[in-house]
């Protein structure tokens, strides 16, 4: 509502003009219909009136046929002369409608109003508007009688038809600002928008480029193919860590950038983003544009100017970089599509890799999607011929895969109290005798996660959630991962008052650093974790320490895993292979094994063989016996038998609905009411209610059912209808997650 300003009581409203539907930034069913005294074109930004205030909204049509299925404009049944007037018009580049067409398609796919996602796409953008720079231009304008002083005859010799602000027409011309505005009264010169100069660079396709081996070549003029032909068309490419997927889809960068089309390459997290430019740069000898969460606002707003421009040319970035206002998009690359980060949790809950696939397809470009381990919904798309799919098989340079062998932590266990197995610990000996570097991998923040009373078994709980609370010891206290809620850790026990009783139990990331500083004090160490990284320009300090071995021994959660490329690292050691297995979700097999299988790419990219070892009590798991014989497809076929009879996603389509109220009594009474209506159909089933993965979280109690479909049955029809006449009351409510990720 920060949109919202008073609006100007002098203004008069006009009597005639066209009828135009705009979008405003919140709940509305659809776009509002409006009338337009000036001229406006689709996309264009424009103030009006809303209630008794004014909001920012976008020109959504002028005069459209809606698309079926849609929500009709309200106002859209009311006559031309009763609709209000729009107020006035940005000035603004419009926002394309490509992008206009992707808010429409997610917003009917997510089943969010569409207001929300145009406020989502457009968040700075609307409140925060660009004011143009305004400078002078000579007009068509004779001098006719006006007297030309020789101040006036220097400032209409340096004016030409490119703007130029006062202060630069002033100091050419040596006239003063009064000299120039008596100019603009007689007509001779006019204001026009200064384009502001383009932030970024003209990446080069040809500079910097490798010589590929064989194979790699015939893979990526596979990828130029569709991105020359500029069509829609989605490939996987696959391959193992190193074998230089990314070298070979920059081909494809190379080639969108030939035809003067732009480039949107995402990445899983934030922090990859520094490494990747540094490559980027030295591929094609310019920056890319980033996009995150965390840019200031004034580098936000240039960055989406200059994609609306299309001197942006490759934007790497985040999820939400796939709503920029691309003025003319060839490719799109998903890297590590696999990933669930790409997943958004809160809010609109879209997953960016399903999006990035729309986008592409809405502005008629292509698709890569980058993965080691392709995520079993993609691999559906390769099996039933919608994605093309591209194979690299060969470490580059002759690098041969590291050999994976598990520990057996019944028959090998640790000493009492500690976590590291004498087999691994040899191993990391022996690397860094040998000056190589090792890596300690554990995806578990802090000390320990639970701690417990000795004397009664009183277990440490956040006060808000369904959650153990986690020991961060460097910083003193116990905090929850879901709400942020933190105390002091207290000396005795809450519950039965004993005395110096609490106990850490398991181990985090924290507690195995201060077990490695004992075991190898003469190691350089280094900690990876969101904890001790608070920024991209910490992350690539890290990265740096890696690269130049100033350090030797790494310890990191799942940070450490993604795409980096450390050359001296040659040992990876998996402290817990079985985290993750866990908690009864059905896709918990398939994620441990792509997260595992990418830490383990870590070891051995470049002449020394990798090693990697994994600590397990349950080495016959399926999970296991794919890390160690290095045979993902077997593992992959297997998950898909499990799911496929099921109808489990990919081979059926889900969507979970979770209830939450205050107390458990109103969640209770909300979730049962939502089953008693839940459709009865051939070919679909509703599962639940049951307490949701968090059963309690900051406060609220919360029930999950889950909407299960045949393949061919969207589940977005059913959910409105079936959820249409439900109104929640005392604060209840129910959000819907298309295409949950754990489930
Ligand atoms: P992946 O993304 O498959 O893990 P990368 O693209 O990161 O692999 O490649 C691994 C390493 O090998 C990188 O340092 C990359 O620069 C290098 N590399 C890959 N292919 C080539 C090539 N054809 N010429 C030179 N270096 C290459
Ligand atoms: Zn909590």
């Amino acid at each position: 509502s920060n949109s919202l300003s008073k609006p100007d009581p002098r203004r008069k409203p006009p009597s005639t003009g066209t009828r135009v539907s705009v979008l405003v930034p919140l709940p509305f069913p659809g776009p509002l219909d409006y009338l337009a005294p000036m001229s406006l074109e689709p996309g264009d930004l424009v103030t009006v009136p809303l209630g008794r205030r004014e909001t920012v909204g976008c020109v959504w049509e002028t005069d459209r046929t809606l698309p079926q299925d849609f929500a009709l404009p309200v106002g859209r049944e009311l006559p031309l002369e009763r609709l209000r007037p729009v107020v006035g018009k940005m000035d603004v580049r419009p926002l394309p409608q490509s992008l206009r067409r992707f808010i429409d398609w997610v917003a009917a796919y997510t089943l969010t109003p569409p207001g929300l996602v145009l406020a989502m796409a457009t968040r700075i953008h609307l409140k925060d508007a660009p004011k143009p720079t305004l400078g002078w231009v000579r007009t068509e304008a004779p001098e006719g009688d006006l007297r030309i002083t020789p101040a006036r005859r220097s400032v209409l010799n340096f004016a030409s038809s490119t703007p130029m602000s006062t202060a630069e027409l002033g100091d050419r011309s040596g006239a003063s600002a009064a000299v120039i505005r008596g100019l603009a009264t007689a007509g001779l010169l006019r204001e026009a928008v200064i384009a502001p100069a383009a932030p970024f660079g003209l990446p080069d396709p040809a500079h910097g480029a490798p010589k590929l081996s064989e194979e790699q070549a015939e893979v990526a003029q596979e990828l130029c193919g569709p991105v020359e032909a500029g069509r829609f068309q989605v490939t996987l490419l696959e391959g193992v860590t190193g074998s230089g997927k990314t070298e070979v889809y920059f081909e494809a960068v190379a080639a969108c950038l030939a035809k003067g089309k732009q480039v949107l390459v995402l990445l899983p997290e934030i922090a990859l983003s520094a490494q990747w430019t540094d490559r980027f740069i030295r591929r094609f000898g310019a920056e890319p544009a980033v996009w995150h969460s965390d840019l200031g606002a004034k580098r936000r707003r240039e960055t989406w100017r200059a994609v609306a421009e299309g001197s942006a040319r490759v934007v790497v970035g985040a999820r939400s970089a796939l709503f920029l206002p691309f003025a003319d998009l060839g490719l799109v690359v998903v890297d590590e599509e696999h990933e669930s980060a790409f997943k958004q949790e809160e809010g609109v809950m879209y997953h960016g890799r399903d999006m990035a696939v729309v986008r592409a397809r809405l502005a008629d470009a292509s698709a890569i999607l980058v993965s080691a381990t392709p995520s079993l919904e993609t691999l559906a798309n390769v099996e039933s011929g919608r994605y093309r799919h591209e194979l690299l098989t060969a470490r580059h340079g002759g690098a041969t895969l590291p050999d994976v062998s598990l520990v057996d932590m019944r028959a090998d266990p640790p000493e009492r109290g500690l976590f590291l197995s004498p087999k691994l610990c040899t191993a990391i000996d022996e690397t860094l005798e040998k000056g190589e570097q090792a890596m300690l991998f554990l995806n578990r923040r802090g000390y320990a996660p639970l701690t417990l009373c000795r004397a009664c078994g009183h277990r440490m709980q956040c006060p808000n959630c369904s959650a153990w609370l986690v020991e961060h010891r460097a910083r003193g206290i116990l905090t929850c991962h879901h709400c942020g809620h933190n105390e002091r850790i207290p000396k005795d026990c809450p519950e039965c008052h004993a005395e110096n009783s609490l106990v850490p139990i398991g181990p985090g990331i924290e507690r195995i650093t201060e077990e490695a500083k004992l075991r190898f004090p003469e190691a350089k160490l280094l900690v990876m974790s969101s904890d001790t990284l608070g920024s991209p320009a910490a992350t690539a300090e890290a990265v740096r320490k890696i690269t130049d071995g100033e350090v030797n021994l790494i310890i990191g959660t799942q940070i450490v895993a993604k795409g980096w490329h450390f050359p001296k690292l040659t040992l990876v050691g998996v402290v817990d292979a079985d985290l993750g297995l866990g908690g009864g979700d059905l896709r918990a097999a398939e994620r441990t094994v792509q997260l595992l299988h990418q830490v383990a790419g870590r070891a051995g990219r470049a002449e020394h063989r990798g090693h990697v070892l994994l600590q397990s009590y349950v080495g016959e798991h399926p999970v296991m016996t794919a890390l160690v014989s290095n045979d993902f497809q077997t593992f992959m076929e297997q998950e898909a038998e499990q799911r496929r009879p099921s109808f489990w996603p990919p081979y059926g389509r889900l969507a979970a609905l979770i209830v939450s109220a205050p107390s458990a009594d109103a969640a209770d009474a909300l979730a049962r009411e939502i089953a008693l209506s839940a459709p009865e159909r051939e070919g679909v089933q509703v599962l639940g209610p049951a307490p949701a993965p968090l059963a309690v979280l900051r406060g609220r109690h919360r029930r999950r059912l889950l909407l299960r479909t045949m393949r061919g049955i969207a589940v977005q029809p059913i959910l409105r209808q079936w959820l249409g006449d439900i109104k929640p009351t005392g604060g209840a409510k129910v959000d819907i997650d298309i295409d949950p990720i754990s489930f």
